[in-house]
This record gives structure tokens, C-alpha cells and sequence, in this order.
């Protein structure tokens, strides 16, 4: 979400122009969920993992919204039911995510952003990975950041169209009022960044979501950040929760 001041919130995704190089080079990521609130930077943690480890990131909420671009008839299901901030059906998601994890890119792990929503989804997630021949557990890492915090983050999120720098108007404007830094182009702020959605989309995630939370709390492989701190300390926090938790799973 906001990045560390005077700079937009973009992180490369080539892991050979990460400035420090894996602590362990041969550390296997496996499948990581990183859960949360809208607005806990899910979606930056995950950029600075994919640079990090060479992992993908994906993300339900950016595939769904490649095929709002795109025109697909998914996409075009998807376009009103998340301008509401209400989730799309588990079936269309579930298999959404199922193809894309058959992938190549998929074997070392990957980090699932902004899925599973529903307690349906995590059913459906540890029964397909029970089913395929992953070498390790999906472990999973909650980012926390109070309500009001969120508010501004998500309310005060605009993005430059042309290179995704993600600015806040709140804690990281850009230099000119509504241009980007790099590009100069009109930054743009997302239809479901809205104060009534964002009410609708934490009221479905109280519902909906956080069930998913206890449930991998429930099984032990999970950790919980927290999110309240910049950028780079909330992913060192997480990258000591994935070590540790995979340490604990080889002394398991
Ligand atoms: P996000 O970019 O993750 O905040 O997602 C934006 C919107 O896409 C959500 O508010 C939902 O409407 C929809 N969406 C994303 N991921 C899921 C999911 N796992 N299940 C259902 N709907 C989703």
C-alpha cells in the first residue's frame, strides 16, 4: 500500500534486481496464502515475496479484474458484484485459481493473494492441494492494520494506469496532485475504493473471511504480522514468518 515516503509503492518483480539475494538460496517458499482486511497490503507483500523467492504472486482480485479488461464473459459476471464489494461465486473463483496453480511457474510455491475468502474456498484449496503432489503444506500469514488505518489506505489509494505505482493521498501523495511521479499520467483511483464499498467490502470480510482466518490458525501453519508498520518492516516480518513456519515443518 504506501510505500516508504517520497517514492510510489512499486516493487520490481524480477528477482535478479532485488538488491539482497535470498538468505538461503536452496529455502523452497512453497504455497504461502497471505490473508487479510482490504487495504493490509496483501498485494505489495506479495510483489516484495514474488522478488524475494521468484515465486508468483496471484492474485484472485487481479485475474478477475485482467478479465473485466479483457471483456470475458467471466469478467463480465465479476464487474458488478465487485463495483458492490460483495465477493464473486466460489465455483468461478475456485476454478480460476485451480487452472491457474497447474501452471509451470507454480512448482517452487507461489503466494495466493486475496484467496481463500470463503470457508467453501479453503475447503476447496486444501482438499486440490491434499490431491496434487506438492512437496510442502500450504502455510498461511495473516497481516493485521486497525479499521480506521484501513480506511485511509484503501479511501486514499489511487494507481498510475501506465506502470501500476500504487500512491496513498494520505501518507504517500504523489509530487503533483493527481499525476504520477514516473509516468505523469492521471492516476486513477479503483470503482471499489469508495468509502460505502469499502464498509460493504469489511462488513463481507467480518463475514466471510475472517472464518477463513481462524481455520488456518486452527491447523498451526500460520502466523500472524502485523501490518501497522512500513513496508519493508511488515515484509521482514513476514519473510521470518515463512522461515519459521517451514522450519517448523521440517521438525515436525
Ligand atoms: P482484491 O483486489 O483482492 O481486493 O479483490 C477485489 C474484489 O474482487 C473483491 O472485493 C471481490 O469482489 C473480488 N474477489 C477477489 N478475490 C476473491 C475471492 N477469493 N472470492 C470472491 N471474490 C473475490
Amino acid at each position: 500500500m504506501a510505500g516508504a515516503a517520497g517514492r510510489p509503492a512499486t516493487l520490481t518483480t524480477s528477482p535478479a534486481s532485488h538488491p539482497t539475494a535470498p538468505a538461503d538460496a536452496l529455502f523452497l517458499p512453497g504455497p504461502v496464502l497471505l490473508l487479510g482486511a482490504p487495504g493490509v497490503g496483501k498485494g505489495t507483500q506479495a510483489q516484495a515475496l514474488v522478488s524475494e523467492f521468484g515465486i508468483p504472486q496471484i492474485s484472485t482480485g487481479d485475474l478477475l479484474r485482467g478479465n473485466i479488461a479483457r471483456g470475458t464473459e467471466l469478467g463480465l459476471k465479476a464487474k458488478e458484484i465487485i463495483a458492490s464489494g460483495m465477493l464473486v461465486s466460489d465455483p468461478i473463483v475456485n476454478q480460476m485459481v485451480e487452472q491457474r496453480l497447474q501452471a509451470d511457474d507454480t512448482h517452487h510455491g507461489y503466494i495466493l493473494d486475496g484467496y481463500p475468502r470463503t470457508l467453501d474456498q479453503a475447503m476447496f484449496l486444501d482438499r486440490t492441494l491434499s490431491e496434487s503432489d506438492a512437496a510442502l503444506p500450504v502455510v498461511a500469514i495473516s497481516i493485521v492494520v486497525a479499521y480506521d488505518q484501513l480506511l485511509h489506505r484503501i479511501t486514499g489509494r489511487r494507481i498510475c494506469p501506465a506502470c501500476k505505482s500504487i500512491y496513498n493521498i494520505y501518507f504517500n501523495p504523489p509530487k503533483q496532485d493527481g499525476l504520477c511521479d514516473l509516468e505523469g499520467s492521471q492516476l486513477e483511483q479503483r470503482p471499489d475504493d469508495t468509502e460505502p464499498v469499502f464498509a460493504e467490502r469489511m462488513k463481507t470480510f467480518e463475514e466471510q473471511t475472517a472464518p477463513v482466518v481462524e481455520h488456518y490458525r486452527a491447523l498451526g501453519r500460520f502466523r500472524e504480522v502485523d501490518g501497522d508498520q512500513p513496508v519493508e518492516a511488515v515484509t521482514a516480518a513476514i519473510k521470518s514468518a515463512l522461515l519459521d513456519l517451514r522450519q517448523q515443518g521440517r521438525n515436525a
